[in-house]
């Protein structure tokens, strides 16, 4: 069964003078459960695809259906509690790591207990005494790490990651590899963006190669 459809999606942009056409007639399924891979040069529309599926932009033609529902029929927040991009740049607001893991279930209505913050940590390998550190104080690494935990914190059934671990060490890298193996074995769906055609053969079990404004398929495992 397909969680996302897009049938004929483009989407092109004008910028002064030339138009670029990242994506030109995609039309592809995501089965449910699925683990995707999509690699392709720099500026073939791989943050646009994800863009797209979060409602932060609109493609000039085709459709894309979410859960057997119209994207244009999904208001955004519902849908990207549902449909979780997890950006390149980690985008955190001043306070603590605390304040940043409890942000999601606050505005929610909810409130994150201290023991859940802190399996929050462990599952992306952050020492649990950093719920009180000041997120300015953190590396780029770390601050990429606060902002998958804040992700797993709302449990969303897809998970859009875009190149999380190209700012990381090996050691981190295959640590929050496996966290998102574990959420993928879960029954969760994920789409993660890779530069490294040999992550996207490791991880996915399907492949997508976006080039051209076109997508190719493979499958993997
Ligand atoms: P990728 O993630 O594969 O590196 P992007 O999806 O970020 O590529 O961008 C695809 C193309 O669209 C690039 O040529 C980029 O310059 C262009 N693009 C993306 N966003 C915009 C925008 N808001 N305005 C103009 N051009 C854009
Ligand atoms: P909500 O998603 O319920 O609106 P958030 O705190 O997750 O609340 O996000 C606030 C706003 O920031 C969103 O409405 C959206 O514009 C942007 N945003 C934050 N996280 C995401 C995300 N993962 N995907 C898309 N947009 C996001």
């Amino acid at each position: 069964r397909a969680i996302i459809e897009l049938s004929d999606v483009s989407k092109s942009y004008a910028t002064s003078g030339h138009i670029a056409m990242p994506l030109c007639g995609i039309t592809a399924s995501v089965p449910q459960g699925a683990f995707i891979t999509i690699t392709g040069p720099s500026g073939t529309g791989k943050s646009t695809l994800f863009r797209l599926l979060t409602r932060l932009e609109e493609p000039d033609k085709g459709r894309i259906v979410y859960q057997g529902k119209p994207l244009s029929d999904w208001n955004p927040p519902e849908l990207r509690r549902n449909l979780h991009y997890v950006f390149q740049v980690p985008i955190l607001f001043p306070g603590t790591v605390a304040d940043n893991l409890d942000y999601p279930t606050k505005i929610r209505g909810g409130k994150l207990e201290k023991q859940e913050m802190q399996k929050l940590l462990d599952r992306v390998s952050l020492p649990r005494d950093y719920l009180s550190r000041n997120v300015g104080e953190l590396s780029g690494g770390e601050k990429q790490r606060v902002n998958i935990a804040r992700s797993l914190s709302l449990a969303p059934d897809v998970l859009l990651l875009d190149e999380p671990t190209s700012a990381l060490d090996k050691k981190t890298t295959e640590h929050i590899e496996q966290e998102i193996r574990n959420y993928h074995a879960k029954g969760h769906t994920i789409l993660w963006i890779t530069h490294s055609p040999e992550q996207a053969t490791r991880l996915g079990n399907i492949q997508w190669h976006l080039e051209g404004g076109r997508l190719k398929e493979r499958t993997i495992k």
